[in-house]
């Protein structure tokens, strides 16, 4: 819209806007601002700036006074004050009055004048897996904007405003740049003077409480309840308790849950995992020791007689997980991941003690002598996980070799000869 150079009595640009002939009938004008505006309803995700300009044209050519002005002497001669202003209007009560109130429901305010809604404030709240499991509650002080009851957020003691003289209320400002001989740039910003606001309060009429701001600052605590069994993420909203500011809907103080790791406890969903070193013995032989749980339970875990536990085994005690969420007398699970520490070596009167009371071991099918002609080998120890990322790496560094190579094929070939 701006930032091209209009011509000196641009008198075709609403009509391009809404699609339409110079000669467009009234019905005309109606049928194309319907289909165009519900199109580009910003809450249907249309465009905001497209939306506007689609009022502001209709306003004006759907006016018979208007836009006869119009047609002769463009637009800048409405926004003159010739038809009584061009285009001051809110677009969306404009568009509510041609389809006769909130269309598309929910959103905005349904009672008539629409109300610009304010932010959402977002703020993390740190919890324990503790706290998610038994449940908790946490007062919060927070300082928040609210209307200045002094002047009812008027800003100033007589409850008058003036026009900004800086932007003649519009809130916006208009420069004019020369690019060349008949080129001009128009750019539209936010008037500094009264910070787009349109209005300037005297000095002397200032609202003592908030000099002139409309809003003052408020302590206001929050009690958030954290319910058993909320999840790391987890929303928590207080609607309509953010900053409060003139002629906005106040929008919502909202606390992210994010759950602090817990040394013991890891959680999936409504099951708690926790791992568990046995020694060999206590795999082997049995085994029994004590958890302290998220309430401050002591559970006794053992094994059952006779029972060995092999490595990277996993066990699960039912109804011992999280709480599910308002369902707090449902569980999950809590599992137990168990490691086997294995000495690193023995002694010889250890193994032969071993022998005598573990199966024995597999008979060899060769006798010495076949033995004997076989070759004789070496086994190494590795770190296998350190042994596939070198080897990642180094195929990494071929590949990229390999791409800067402009005879790539025959550099692949010569490769896997190697
Ligand atoms: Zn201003
Ligand atoms: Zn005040």
């Amino acid at each position: 819209m701006f930032g091209r150079a209009p011509k000196k009595s641009d008198s075709t640009r609403y009509y391009e806007i809404l699609g339409v002939s110079k000669n467009a009938s009234h019905e005309d004008l109606k049928k194309a601002y319907r289909k165009a505006a519900i199109k580009n309803h910003p809450d249907k995700g249309g465009d905001p700036e497209k939306f506007k300009e689609l009022a502001q044209a209709y306003e004006v050519l759907s006016d018979p006074e208007k836009r006869d002005i119009y047609d002769q002497y463009g637009e800048d001669a409405l926004k003159e004050g010739m038809g009584g202003g061009g285009g001051g209007h809110n677009p969306f009560d404009i568009f509510e009055s041609f389809f006769g109130g909130s269309t598309f429901g929910g959103g905005g305010s349904s009672r008539g004048r629409r109300q610009r809604r304010g932010e959402d404030v977002i703020h993390p709240l740190k919890v324990t897996l503790e706290d998610l499991y038994n449940g908790t509650s946490k007062k919060l002080s927070l300082s928040r904007n609210v209307i200045c009851q002094k002047c009812k957020g008027k800003g100033s003691k007589s409850g008058a405003s003036m026009k900004c003289s800086g932007c003649q209320g519009s809130g916006m400002k208009v420069t004019i740049r020369q690019l060349g001989p008949g080129m001009i740039q128009q750019m539209q910003h936010p008037c500094n003077e009264c910070k787009g606001t349109g209005e300037m309060i005297n000095d002397k009429d200032r609202c003592p409480q908030c000099k002139g701001e409309k809003v003052v600052q408020e302590k206001k605590v929050l009690e958030v309840i954290v319910e058993k069994g909320m999840q790391n993420g987890q929303k928590i909203s207080f609607p309509g308790v953010a900053d409060e500011a003139p002629d906005t809907v106040t929008g919502d103080i909202v606390f992210v849950l994010q759950q602090k790791d817990h040394p013991n406890y890891k959680r999936k969903g409504d099951d708690i995992f926790y791992e568990h070193t046995l020694s060999l013995t206590e795999a082997l032989c049995g085994f029994q020791f004590v958890l302290t749980h998220l309430d401050n339970r002591q559970l006794l875990i053992k094994s059952n007689p006779g029972e060995v536990v092999k490595p990277d085994q996993f066990k699960a005690i039912n109804d011992e997980g999280m709480p599910m969420y308002q369902r707090p007398f449902m569980r999950g699970k809590l599992y137990i991941h168990f490691t086997v520490d294995f000495p690193d070596s023995l002694a010889s009167d250890q193994c032969k003690a071993l022998k005598a009371v573990l199966p024995p071991k597999p008979a060899s099918q060769m006798t010495d002598m076949e033995l004997d002609e076989c070759e004789e080998t070496t086994l190494h120890d590795v770190n296998m996980e350190e042994e596939m990322r070198r080897k990642q790496a180094q195929a990494q560094e071929a590949y990229e070799e390999d791409d800067d190579d402009v005879h790539g094929g025959a550099q692949r070939v010569q490769c896997a000869q190697q």
